[in-house]
């Protein structure tokens, strides 16, 4: 059952929101070359208390760590631990925050240094796939219209989309009603309705959408060890355009 959030429950989202995007922004200026992922999970950690909110990700099904940090050909849940981040690499950062009770989901994969224009290419092209989702995100509209734009945005770019993974409602808990695919066809599932709030968030590779999990059972990877971009926002379905609560100037 999908949940229906009145205004009120909204407006704590947005908070928690503000968070999630406030953060991820530090993080993507502070990430640099020579760093350890454990270093970028201390940023953080520091800088969700200093907001005062939780972590939606520490301890979740036993995640030990507040930040996901997924480089190159890992697509996501990637453990902080003592990788060094090396100039060329692209880096997904994902992030949850628990405001009131409320949560915030969000990620952006980011280049570190020079990357590769095929590089540079695939997170634009996962950024704009996730545009395109939001942009049919409106009452009425069938959820699988958004998992289609998707879909079609990535593969008529010459790109693949993971499909073992999904996007998701979001609120009270971080996994709520309905899960939303990235592919499909328009016109099915439910119907949406202003109040729904969701985490919408393609996984885009360069080569194939088969996917494998790494020895340390959380850390999923491209089967074909090609690059892999992740980009996330929870919005919450308004009159028109969807409203994103996890925005951030870009
Ligand atoms: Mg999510």
């Amino acid at each position: 059952m999908i949940i229906v959030k009145s205004e009120g429950e909204i407006a704590t989202m947005r908070r928690a929101g503000m968070v999630v995007a406030s953060i991820l922004k530090t993080l993507s200026k502070e990430i640099k070359a020579g760093m350890t992922t454990h270093e970028l999970n201390d940023i953080a950690v520091t800088e969700l208390a200093r907001y005062g909110a939780t972590s939606s990700f520490k301890g979740y099904g036993g995640f030990p760590a507040t930040l996901c940090v997924s480089i190159n050909d890992e697509i996501v849940h990637g453990i902080p631990g003592n990788r060094v981040i090396r100039e060329g690499d692209i880096a997904s950062l994902d992030f949850g925050a628990i405001v009131d009770g409320f949560h915030g989901d969000a990620a952006l994969t980011v280049g570190v240094g020079n990357i590769s224009p095929q590089a540079k290419q695939l997170l634009e092209v996962t950024k704009g796939a996730l545009e395109a989702g939001i942009a049919v995100a409106r009452p009425g509209a069938h959820l699988s219209d958004i998992s289609a734009a998707v879909q079609h945005y990535a593969e008529s770019r010459g790109f693949s989309v993971v499909r073992e993974y999904t996007g998701h409602g979001i609120g009270r808990k971080m996994h709520e009603d309905p899960p939303i695919p990235n592919f499909g066809s328009p016109g099915h599932g439910p119907v949406l309705r202003k109040g729904m709030t969701l985490a919408i968030e393609p996984m885009i590779n360069i080569g194939g959408w088969k996917t494998k999990v790494k020895n340390n059972h959380w850390t999923v990877v491209t089967a074909d060890g090609s690059l892999s971009a992740h980009f996330e926002k929870t919005i919450a379905i308004a009159d028109g355009e969807a409203e994103v609560l996890t925005a951030w100037d870009e």
